[in-house]
């Protein structure tokens, strides 16, 4: 990857970084309620350095370091492009709207003149101009609610200049109509498309290639390089354009996301689409497939057979016995193989082809690999896994389409990475002069050897920004001494009882947080009736809405599991105690933790010291991050399993939690609260 041509700096980033973030510099005299934060000035120092030295760099900074404007500053210094890489659509968003604009200002108080930034999201957002077009023509729609989509859409592209499907408010994000119109990688034809120059996808990597910042987010980042690292380097794969540097914002989410793109997934879905696309091929340009509609028959049933074949179960499990699968089905494998096989034939020999049909040729191949790679391979640093999931398939046999009506779920064959350091060391750390990885919990008792680890960081600078806040004035932590251990039967019971005693000294404005969905129900049907305030329980509505209430709800407890772990924040009052059931460890039968776990102790390591226990740290530090979001807020902070003072590993947990000050008991509790 290669670095931009250098520009001419604004004038407002040509002095010292200091004279930009220090006590009455650019920042303070531009927005008067702008206040100096050294960590802020240090992390931006270091985050230049690393630019300067060609480094990596490490940064853990906690909320309220104004750690954005800390990489972004450097960067515009730096005369790279730079792309960013933020976990969510919201944090990207986030920055683009407001980060983004408060540093324009600054730079340009005349607003003469604009930073060269923009924010790319994945294929999957934007409208396909060619699908739209092309079902104009032969319309192949499913009910009422998707000919009004269908309607809105049409409207909707005659005025759009993003095709960002973020801008139609009213399009569920389950439309199934936007999956048939979407603009993904599969059914793309590239420069051959007659829509090609006015392509949405295509104009946006306009817009990334004359830009200085692009902001994407992790799912984006790493789908872009697993499509880079397939194929050959010289293609014109993948939407990103070349850079000099990567940031990644909250970094500690990096192992996971890269491990789900650098597998293989397979799924009956998958083949549904297949077949479905190649099907509206054939109905949109008219023509006579009968031989392809009779193969693309074949192959659904072949697959339906051999989908309802694999090794039963429910959620995730391992699939360790292929071998043994392959002798006994080896015939169902081996027909639906001959069924790909068959149909890339029949599309091969269709005389005068739409330039689609090579797509799919492109598609079947790719399958008939994926699928030899998941049943055959042997590979020592892979995990093969099966996932069973329920609703959205059924939701499509109900909406008139057949496929695979025999089954009722969706069946995903997954061959895992078990470690991607070493794929992102080739990848990623050796590929780029500088990469920063930065979040407010990345650290592991004050170090980064966990984390360097498990991404394959070899050399980077090192930084723990000292927080802005005082926690240990701020936040109070219990760990109550009289709770039983997580596995005793009456934990449960305990837990409730505990949390009922806790929000009747908070007066409610609590997130309780747990580690399953099955300990949440039956706490909180437990607690239900004998709460005063009122109570809101993950799953009753989407995230966000759920947020709205709270904050909107006074004396609001949210009952909640992983996914408001995190990436929520809920400042002031209304959110004034964080309650976690137990220490937030992995699953440990999930089949790709279960391999980490085998595949450390095989090399002499020991998992529960160098990859559990570190990575359930880092869990539950952004689990008690909900607490404290601004330098006015304060709270209390109760752990209810109580191993973490008990066990000889307790210590790696209290020694990596901010300087929180520990209640000695319930009265002290009270006090704090009076
Ligand atoms: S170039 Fe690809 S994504 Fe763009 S309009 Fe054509 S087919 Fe759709």
């Amino acid at each position: 990857m290669s670095s931009t041509p250098q520009p001419v700096l604004p004038e407002a980033l040509q002095h010292s970084l200091h004279s930009f973030f220090g006590p009455g510099g650019l920042l303070s005299r531009a927005h008067p309620a702008y206040e100096f934060r050294r960590g802020q000035l240090q992390m931006a120092q270091a985050v230049e350095q690393a630019f300067q030295e060609k480094r990596h760099l490490i940064v853990e900074a906690g909320t309220g370091t104004g750690k954005t404007l800390a990489y972004l500053v450097p960067v515009l210094r730096s005369g790279k492009r730079v792309i960013i890489s933020t976990a969510t659509k919201a944090l990207q968003e986030q920055l683009f709207s407001k980060d983004v604009p408060f540093l324009e200002a600054a730079i340009f108080p005349q607003g003469d003149q604009r930073l060269r930034v923009c924010y790319m999201k994945g294929r999957n957002n934007y409208l396909c101009r060619k699908k739209l077009y092309d079902l104009a023509s032969q319309p192949i729609l499913t009910g009422l609610e998707e000919i009004e989509q269908y309607s809105v859409i049409q409207d909707w592209e005659k005025v759009t200049k993003t095709g960002d499907r973020a801008e139609l408010a009213s399009l569920p994000e389950t439309s199934r109509l936007w999956e048939k119109l979407d603009a993904r990688t599969e059914a793309c034809v590239g420069s051959k498309c007659s829509e090609f120059s006015r392509c949405f996808v295509t104009e946006m990597r306009r817009r990334a290639a004359e830009s200085d910042i692009i902001i994407v987010n992790h799912h984006l980042f790493f789908a872009d390089l697993a499509i880079k690292r397939a194929v050959d380097a010289a293609a014109d794969a993948g939407v990103l354009p070349d850079c000099g540097a990567v940031i990644f914002d909250e970094a500690h989410e990096l192992e996971d996301v890269a491990t789900s793109y650098f597998g293989i997934t397979i799924s009956n879905l998958r083949f549904e689409d297949l077949i479905r696309d190649v099907e509206t091929m054939l109905r949109q340009a008219k023509l006579d497939g009968r031989k392809i509609v009779m193969a693309a028959n074949r192959l659904r049933e072949r697959a339906g057979t051999f989908f309802s074949l694999l090794p039963a179960g429910n959620g995730r499990y391992e699939f360790s016995h292929r071998a043994a699968f392959l002798e006994e089905n080896g015939e169902a494998y081996l027909l639906l193989r001959r069924a790909l096989e068959h149909l890339k034939v029949e599309i091969q020999a269709l005389p005068h082809k739409p330039e689609e049909a090579h797509s799919f040729v492109r598609r079947v191949d790719e399958l008939s690999v994926q699928l030899s790679f998941v049943l055959e391979q042997e590979d020592r640093n892979t995990v093969f896994w099966i996932e069973r999931r329920g609703d959205s398939f059924r939701r499509r046999k109900k909406s008139g389409d057949d496929a695979f009506a025999s089954s009722s779920r969706m069946v995903f064959l997954q061959a895992t990475p078990i470690d991607v350091s070493q794929i992102l060391r080739q990848v990623l750390f050796q590929q780029l002069e500088t990469v920063v990885l930065t979040s407010a919990t990345l650290a592991v008792n004050n170090g980064y050897e966990y984390i360097k680890g498990r991404l394959g960081v070899e050399q980077a600078r090192e930084l723990v920004v000292p927080s802005h806040f005082d926690y240990a004035s701020q936040a109070l932590l219990w760990i109550p001494s009289d709770m039983p251990d997580p596995p005793a039967p009456d934990f449960a019971s305990q837990v409730a009882e505990k949390i009922g005693t806790v929000l009747e000294i908070t007066r409610g404005r609590a997130f309780c947080l747990f580690t399953s969905y099955a300990q949440m129900h039956q706490v909180y049907e437990r607690l239900l009736g004998q709460l005063d305030f009122p109570a809101l329980l993950q799953g009753q509505a989407p995230k966000n809405a759920l947020l709205e209430e709270f904050r909107s709800t006074p004396n609001c407890v949210l009952f909640a599991t992983s996914s408001f772990w995190q990436g929520v924040d809920v400042q002031g009052e209304q959110l004034s105690c964080v309650i976690i059931d137990r220490l937030p460890f992995a699953v440990p039968n999930d089949p790709v933790v279960a391999a980490r776990v085998r595949a450390i102790n095989a090399e002499g390591g020991n998992a529960f010291f160098d990859y559990q226990v570190p990575s359930a740290v880092i869990a539950l530090k952004q689990g008690f991050g909900r607490l404290i979001r601004s330098l006015q807020d304060r709270g209390l902070l109760v752990l209810l399993d109580n191993r973490v003072i008990k066990k000889q590993y307790g210590k790696v947990f209290l020694n990596s939690l901010p300087p929180y000050r520990r209640a000695k008991g319930l009265a002290e509790v009270i006090q704090f609260f009076e």
